[in-house]
């Protein structure tokens, strides 16, 4: 597989580079991205070979099949990784709630949030390709609380990679700082910052641009490299579980192979929905991919009316942080895919001078055949936990918000896979409000009350949480970011 750049070639850069070369430096020119040349296609014959292979099997035949330039053997240890998650003989379950209404559990990894699926075998790989090239990275990540905790937990103790992971003081979950702050492994750093998510990302960015921490970086021989879903490292251990999702639904005998799906995905930078759309044009029987957006519904207008307009929009604070994003990275590829480099560099040259743009009515039309949207607010994603709990089933804040787009008439009587892309005791605080009607308390009051009411235990990693020492005390001002980076790989080089 060959990967070029979206926003076309500054002849700085290569045109064209491989996976593991997009995978160790994802940022191409112009701001650009890298994106597949082309997409191999599958066919029912593939499918129905694979209808009684696992998942790992089905990863590894797609992942063969893709033609990367990574040794099957490497990938064959990242695969391995599967075999961690609760049951790994079925590491994403596709669970019935009714006839017509499937949910692909993408949340059964160590950190409880669909970012396993991807960065547990991207950690390996990165590592694997840092000590082939005697080169050591750094990964730079902020979080709004579910990347974080994975990409701690994939790189901890790998060989050639440190990470530095900053958090907002106070703008996660208990359960998800904890998971941070708790990890232990020499090469990790976790910052606390005082601030909220878009300060953790504005100290990120100016760091990155920052020509003093550069030069020390140089100086100290490391390496800048990405872990979020800019990175296709990510994005291509994103477009298997939408096979092995519909082959499940096969294998259950609630489809035919062939028939068509709908798929439904709570979204914030685009990422899991990007790994559907590559599914789909390599022929997986999808009829659509529907998009569910919080308050923050810019995908959603963008689907709806073509126009992805930053301009008269802040960003609003959810029940569903994960999906607080206004500017979604993988939006560039789609437009990449559809309407070449130049159109896409135009657009979103566009949208970073004017803080929007507009499809035209013949580019909107293909945006709409294959995608659908909608919004939920916090309101009625409430109300579709206590739905869903009422009949015996706990979904958390993110993953509710598809509850919403799967009432819409057209797919009543169509089979409806829903991603859910969080455990429930993520997100204690909100799930004892939807469901107890208990005003916000401490997570781990939260996780016990909802608990009780289900008549379940806390999950064992979860409950442990509480009581591990803090190895991360930090929190700092923004100002004091670099010093303390740079501390810490002083002191770990
Ligand atoms: C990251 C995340 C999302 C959004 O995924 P994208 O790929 O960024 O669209 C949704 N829900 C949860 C729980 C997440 O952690």
């Amino acid at each position: 597989m060959i990967f070029t750049e979206t926003r076309g070639n500054d002849q700085a850069r290569p045109a064209q580079v491989g996976f593991a070369a997009a995978l160790l430096s994802p940022i191409a020119s112009f701001g650009g991205i890298y994106s597949p040349e082309s997409m191999p296609g599958v066919d029912l014959d593939f499918l129905e070979h694979h209808l009684a292979s696992s998942y790992k099997q089905l990863a590894m035949a797609l992942l063969l099949h893709l033609d990367i330039d990574i040794d099957p053997s490497i990938l064959q240890q990242a695969l391995d990784l599967y075999d961690r998650f609760d049951d790994a003989g079925d590491p994403v379950p596709v669970v019935k709630l009714d006839d017509r209404l499937f949910v692909s559990e993408l949340y059964h990894g160590p950190t409880r949030a669909f970012k396993d699926m991807a960065l547990q075998p991207f950690g390996l790989i990165l590592s694997t390709l840092a000590q082939q090239q005697q080169q050591q990275y750094l990964i730079l990540t902020a979080t709004s609380g579910d990347t974080g905790p994975a990409a701690l937990e994939t790189f901890r103790n790998r060989a050639n990679i440190r990470v530095v992971c900053l958090y907002p003081q106070g703008g996660t979950s208990d359960v998800q700082r904890l998971q941070m702050v708790t990890e232990d492994g020499g090469n990790l750093k976790v910052i606390g910052i005082h601030g909220n998510f878009d300060d953790a990302q504005a100290a990120l960015k100016s760091l990155l641009s920052s020509a003093s921490f550069k030069q020390r970086l140089d100086e100290l021989n490391i390496a800048l490299s990405a872990a979020n879903s800019v990175n296709f490292g990510r994005i291509i251990f994103q477009m298997l579980y939408q096979f092995h999702g519909y082959l499940a639904l096969v294998r259950q005998g609630e489809i035919k192979l062939g028939d068509e799906i709908i798929l439904h995905i709570p979204s914030g930078n685009f990422g899991n929905a990007l790994g559907a759309y590559y599914a789909k044009r390599m022929g997986l029987p999808i009829a659509k991919i529907v998009i569910a957006s919080n308050a923050n519904n810019v995908l959603t207008e963008w689907i709806k009316q073509g126009s992805y307009d930053l301009s008269k929009r802040d960003l609003i604070a959810t029940t569903s942080p994960a999906m607080d994003i206004l500017k979604s990275s993988n939006v560039e590829r789609v437009l990449f895919d559809l309407f070449g480099a130049e159109r896409t560099r135009e657009l979103m040259r566009q949208l970073d001078e004017d803080g929007r743009y507009q499809l035209d009515a013949a580019e909107h039309a293909q945006i709409s055949d294959i995608f659908a949207a909608d919004d939920c607010s916090d309101e009625e994603g409430s109300e579709y936990i206590r739905q869903a709990f009422s009949k015996g089933y706990l979904v958390d804040p993110h993953t509710a918000t598809c509850f919403k787009t799967c009432l819409a008439a057209e797919f009543s009587d169509r089979v409806n896979l829903i991603y859910s892309t969080a455990e429930w005791t993520k997100f204690a605080s909100v799930m004892d409000n939807a469901i107890n009607g208990h005003q916000p308390q401490s997570d781990e009051a939260a996780l016990s009350a909802v608990a009780a009411s289900a008549g379940i235990k806390v999950p064992r990693a979860i409950a442990d949480l509480f009581a591990k020492p803090i190895a991360h005390p930090l929190v700092v001002a923004k100002q004091d970011i670099e010093n303390e980076i740079l501390k810490f790989l002083e002191s770990s080089n």
